[in-house]
């Protein structure tokens, strides 16, 4: 019977979750979902020193506005918990000493000061900063070069030590790869990992590949930069005697620069303007607010969209993929090996596609927050969906909705005259004065009716309607710009619209 599939996003609570860090949870999220699977998220918080308070909430917030919930985890639960690595702590000591007694791994007793000097004497021109390798194993402090006497007497006098693997100097480690085919490397250019720390913690490469064990993994997904650490997890699955259960790696391809020279960072993004976090976070080391995409106005259909397509397509030109879509069409044979740049302009054509594709009702709760924000009072939701349905083809990002709306709520501050006052005249003056009258007696308010009285009345006095629009929409609007004028008219009502025609007479 084939085993069922199991994956997990298994992020490091350090920070913020960068671009790539998002898509991988999409990538896994696919999967699962394509497969019948489920979606584990473990958090890898076994570095204390890089622990960010907060990072953790941070995430499953993240997650769960993007959609893409995990099924088991810290904030679900589930059977193969905790899910934190720091609550496992007592788990993995019994496999690294397993992995002592086989041979494939030892303690090693070098004080910091040690491991200094190692590094200077061993340091030349071409290896400015030697690793412990096999290189330099037997010239080190560790079970390896002293004799077992040495080495229990160490042991038993509570000297502090930490656990290395013992890389093999020349092996080919192989694997293949869902994204990349066939990878080989080289174990003796590979430096032996700390596996187990002083303080009885486990490192990243320990935790992950009894983590991944335990909790019945079969394919895990991860970037790119993860790839040289490989080999080192690929011998723990064969030492530890887990060879048949080792997942399926698939070693997602960079995010690079729009320019496509390197990996985007975040300094990136604050250089050219864009956010690579995906959302508002204030980093508690530095008190600094990095907007995200959801506080620029992102909606989170055009996110994942986004997303989805930086590394990924499926074989048409199609580029608009509901979540339900993605995971109806994602397949990792799809994934491209190279880097996917990242564009921000292409971000904000997605999110622009979604807007105009989302209901004004669907809108109406998301929008509504970036109204308000400003100071908007809106005065209930039937009329906040009908400025929707008016502006959303005008919006790129949910903030435009400000700019694009506000005037349907306020009247204007200020009134683009000198757009009019160059052909103002008295024949103008007496038609908007017309207008004022015709509006007072109109009956039925909608906007064809409204056209169609308007024209008529130009007509009558020998203007040319062409003429008398473009003022009328900056007495309505306060600039050149937004939506049909009538419709403009018929949303703000009839005391509205000639209450702005008569304060733009006045001034004029
Ligand atoms: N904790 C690692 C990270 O922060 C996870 C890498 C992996 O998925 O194996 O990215």
């Amino acid at each position: 019977m084939a085993k069922k599939v199991r994956v997990r996003f298994a992020p490091s609570p350090t920070g913020g979750l960068h671009l790539g860090g998002v898509r991988t949870v999409l990538y896994n999220y696919l999967f699962a979902r394509r497969n019948g699977g489920d979606f584990v998220l473990r958090i890898e918080d076994t570095d204390q020193n890089r622990y960010v308070e907060g990072a953790e909430e941070y995430i499953i917030n993240c997650l769960k506005w993007c959609g893409l919930e995990a099924d088991e985890g810290p904030h679900a639960g589930g059977p193969y918990g905790p899910y934190r690595q720091s609550e496992r702590k007592s788990i993995y000591r019994q496999y690294a000493e397993q992995l002592v007694k086989n041979g494939h791994a030892y303690y090693a007793f070098d004080r910091p000061e040690e491991l200094e000097t190692m590094r200077e004497r061993f340091k030349t021109a071409s290896n400015p900063s030697p690793q412990y390798d096999h290189t330099i194993r037997l010239e080190m402090r560790n079970s390896c070069s002293l004799t077992l006497e040495e080495t229990e007497t160490l042991l038993e006098d509570g000297v502090p030590y930490v656990i290395r693997l013992r890389m093999p100097e020349h092996e080919t480690v192989t694997f293949t790869d869902m994204i990349r085919g066939e990878v080989s490397f080289n174990t003796g250019l590979v430096d032996d990992k700390v596996l187990l720390k002083a303080d009885g913690m486990p490192t990243y490469h320990l935790a992950v590949v009894v983590d991944d064990y335990l909790m019945k993994i079969t394919h895990a997904f991860r970037g790119e930069e993860w790839l040289p650490s490989a080999p080192v997890h690929i011998l723990l699955w064969k030492y530890l005697g887990w060879e048949q259960d080792m997942p399926q790696w698939a070693h997602l391809p960079l995010i690079l620069k729009p320019d496509g020279n390197g990996k985007l960072s975040k300094r990136d993004g604050d250089r050219m303007g864009f956010p690579v976090f995906a959302m508002n976070w204030t980093d508690p080391k530095t008190k600094e607010l990095t907007k995200g995409f959801r506080e620029l106005g992102f909606l989170p259909e055009a996110f994942i969209n986004l997303l989805a397509m930086l590394g990924w397509n499926d074989g048409t030109e199609q580029e608009i993929f509901t979540l339900e879509e993605l995971i109806e069409k994602f397949s990792l044979e799809r994934v491209h090996k190279g880097g996917a740049k990242f564009d921000f302009e292409k971000a904000k054509w997605f999110n622009h596609e979604w807007i105009k594709r989302i209901s004004p009702d669907s809108l109406q709760s998301t929008v509504k927050p970036f109204l308000e924000e400003k100071g908007i009072i809106i005065p209930g939701d039937d009329y906040l969906q009908k400025v929707i349905h008016l502006v959303k083809d005008r919006c790129t990002l949910l903030a435009d909705f400000y700019e694009q709306s506000k005037f349907l709520f306020e009247t204007p501050a200020q009134l683009d005259l000198d757009a009019v006052k160059p052909k103002w005249n008295d024949d103008k003056k007496a038609f908007f004065e017309a207008v004022i009258s015709g509006l007072q007696a109109a009956g039925v308010w909608k906007a064809a009716e409204l056209e169609a009285s308007f024209k008529a009345l130009a007509t009558q006095k020998n203007i040319k309607p062409g003429e008398v629009l473009l003022p009328l929409r900056i007495m309505l609007v306060g600039g050149k710009f937004g939506p049909g004028v009538f419709d403009i008219a018929e949303l703000i009502g009839k005391e509205e619209t000639v209450k702005r025609i008569q304060a733009a007479l006045d001034k004029l």
